[in-house]
């Protein structure tokens, strides 16, 4: 008869706590919310990004880099296509 290990060592278990946090934090970022902004000045389509405040969209049209902005909430869009430029 074999006898079984008296413990079982989880090495998965002491490791990934954190590491799973910092995955999540990660994700969450890669998760901003974003508006696809059809840029007149360049004819060209890109996102811009929900700022830090959460209360508007801002962004640079890539090629030339005009300013946008779009305000979140009443009086501003709800639409995921936004023109800028
Ligand atoms: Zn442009």
């Amino acid at each position: 008869m074999s006898r079984g290990p008296d413990y079982i060592l989880k090495i998965d278990g002491l490791a990934s706590p954190d590491d799973r946090q910092e995955n999540q934090q990660q994700r969450s970022v890669q998760k901003r919310p974003w508006i696809a902004v059809n840029w007149q000045c360049c004819s060209v389509y890109s996102r811009i990004y929900r700022n830090r405040a959460g209360s508007a969209y801002e962004g640079r049209c890539p090629k030339c880099g005009t300013q946008a902005k779009a305000t979140i909430g009443s009086g501003g869009t709800n639409n995921r296509f936004f023109n800028a430029g």
